[in-house]
Formats: structure tokens, sequence, C-alpha cells
């Protein structure tokens, strides 16, 4: 591919501010960061571009922007982006967890904290991970069907498996 071309597929996406690239003997890697007005985060893009065959791949985190991200390049159907927390159970991962408690209320092992948040005293990954009510065995929040207020978890629960989309 030509210099220009990566150029010119770079400047198509104007809501991109493109940062960084890496680029070995097979591809080029070029990410950058998409603006969302709705809240303090941004979203990320990441571009392969395989230089023998001047095939484009993209994934991203936006949810507002899928389509017209996989339009661009012509990718056909996009990929899922899922959520790390959900296929692995680590510490550090990203959460949606706002601590409100509501999911594990009357459990012994609840913290309430001054700030009027709460924190489990058994699991380091719980709130937003782990979740059980009473004498039930505490599981992990996506298993758990169903929705408490202002729960950022209650979307994703009622998408089929693999379905489980977006970030913050
Ligand atoms: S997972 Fe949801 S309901 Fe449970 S503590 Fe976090 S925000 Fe509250
Ligand atoms: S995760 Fe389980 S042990 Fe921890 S507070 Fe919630 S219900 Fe209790």
């Amino acid at each position: 591919m030509e210099e220009i071309t990566i150029k010119k597929l770079l400047e198509k996406y104007e809501f991109v501010m493109w940062d960084r690239f890496v680029e070995s003997n097979e591809f080029i890697f070029i990410y950058g960061w998409i603006e969302r007005p709705k809240d303090d985060y941004k979203d990320f893009i990441l571009l392969q571009i395989n230089k023998a065959t001047q095939k484009f791949h993209v994934i991203t985190s936006s949810e507002e922007r899928h389509k017209e991200i996989f339009d661009i390049v012509d990718m056909g159907t996009p990929p899922n982006c899922q959520r790390v927390e959900f296929k692995w159970d680590i510490k550090n991962a990203t959460d949606l967890c706002k601590r409100c408690g509501l999911c594990c209320k009357g459990c012994k092992y609840l913290k309430h904290l001054p700030d009027g948040t709460t924190e489990c005293s058994v699991y380091d990954t719980r709130l937003g991970r782990k979740t059980g009510i009473g004498n039930e065995i505490c599981q992990k929040r996506i298993n758990v069907k169903k929705h408490y207020k202002g729960c950022p978890y209650n979307k994703f629960i009622d998408l089929p498996k693999g379905l489980n989309t977006s970030s913050k």
C-alpha cells in the first residue's frame, strides 16, 4: 500500500485522533482515540494493515461509531467487542460497578463505607464481578439475571451469550 492510501484512510476517520503506530515486516498497526461526549472516557480504535495484501482490519471499543467504523474499511459483519472482566477473573481489568451494594444486600460480608459505597470483605474482585444474596453462592454478576436500580450491568444480562459488547 502506498503511503498516500494509508493517509487517506486515516483521514476518512475524521472523528478519530490517531496516536501511535507499530510497523513490522508484515503489518502496520495504528491506534487512536475517539471522544465520547456523554462521559469522560475515550474509545480506542486499532487499525491493522497487511502490507503484502493491502487488506485492512479494524477493532474498536466504540458502540456509537461501531457500524460507521466498519463500513469505512468495508469489513462486512463487525466482530463483537467484549469486556475482559466477563471472560477472565482478574483484578487488573476495568469494571463498571458503582459499588452501590444492591446486588449483595443483606450479606454479612458486605461492608458499608463512610462515602456511601460498599465493598466485599471476601472477594477482591467482587462488586461488579461476583454477587450473591442470602445463602446463594456468589457468582459472576453477569450470570445473575436480575436488574438492580442504576446498575450498569443490567443491559448485559439480557444479551445472548457472546454478545456482551461495550465499554464504559
Ligand atoms: S454490580 Fe451493580 S448492583 Fe452490584 S454493587 Fe455494582 S453497581 Fe451495584
Ligand atoms: S460477593 Fe458474596 S460475599 Fe461478597 S458481599 Fe456479595 S454476597 Fe457477600
